[in-house]
């Protein structure tokens, strides 16, 4: 067997070297000169500093471009609604670190959004499609399988169930609009560009609840 643990597949405490040879890296420790591995996953060691490391085979899912996620809406603002990604992929895996991901009024759906609150409201669930990574993530619910998929009632905070495009709360009756996901023309109202005049925003303006 090669001594040197590069790419190799180790288990906790299986011994990668001593401290002579390596130094202990993330996902090792060091016991009476010796260093072990912390976890299961593949050890490597940087030719620079000689520091051996376990990369867990279960690591953390990186985010890309493309990816279908998951994402707990925290704040509706007038533009973008901001998320806590909680899972990434159809397998559902959890995300620690809980990135933030944002909706911006134009990736809510496809067609012109006018109130964001009519398509989110925080404390949803939603699967949206991730357009960009960095220092922000940018998300999109732009396509007809994307958005809501658990809706929380605005009064009391019970999951709201779907009647047709339309969501009622369970226990106080309350109705609620969202972009639900695989619900065509769920959600408010969709224009092909902004609204010609004032009169038709007022018409479907129900109680001004979230108007600045
Ligand atoms: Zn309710």
């Amino acid at each position: 067997m090669n001594d040197s643990p590069n790419d190799r597949l180790v288990l906790p405490g299986e011994l990668l070297g001593t401290a002579e040879e390596f130094v202990p890296g993330r996902g090792t420790y060091e016991d009476g000169g010796r260093i072990y591995a912390a976890l299961l996953g593949h050890a490597r060691v940087d030719p620079k500093d000689r520091a051996v490391r376990v990369e867990a085979l279960n690591a953390v899912p990186e985010i890309k471009e493309g990816d279908l996620v998951f994402a707990r809406v925290d704040e509706v603002k007038s533009a973008m609604a901001v998320c806590t990604i909680i899972a990434v992929g159809s397998s559902k895996r959890t995300v620690p670190g809980a990135p933030e991901g944002t909706v911006h009024i134009s990736k809510a759906k496809d067609g012109y959004t006018d109130t964001l609150a009519d398509e989110f409201q925080p404390g949803d669930v939603i699967q949206a499609r991730v357009l960009q990574t960095g220092s922000s993530i940018k998300l999109s619910t732009a396509t007809l399988e994307l958005g809501v998929v658990s809706a929380r009632c605005q009064v009391c905070h019970a999951i709201l169930t779907t009647t047709g495009k339309e969501l009622t709360c369970p226990r106080c009756g309350h109705r609620e609009r969202r972009k639900l996901a695989g619900v065509e023309g769920s959600g408010g109202p969709t224009s092909s560009g902004p609204p010609p005049d004032r009169d038709r925003r007022r018409e479907r303006d129900h109680g001004g609840r979230h108007r600045r």
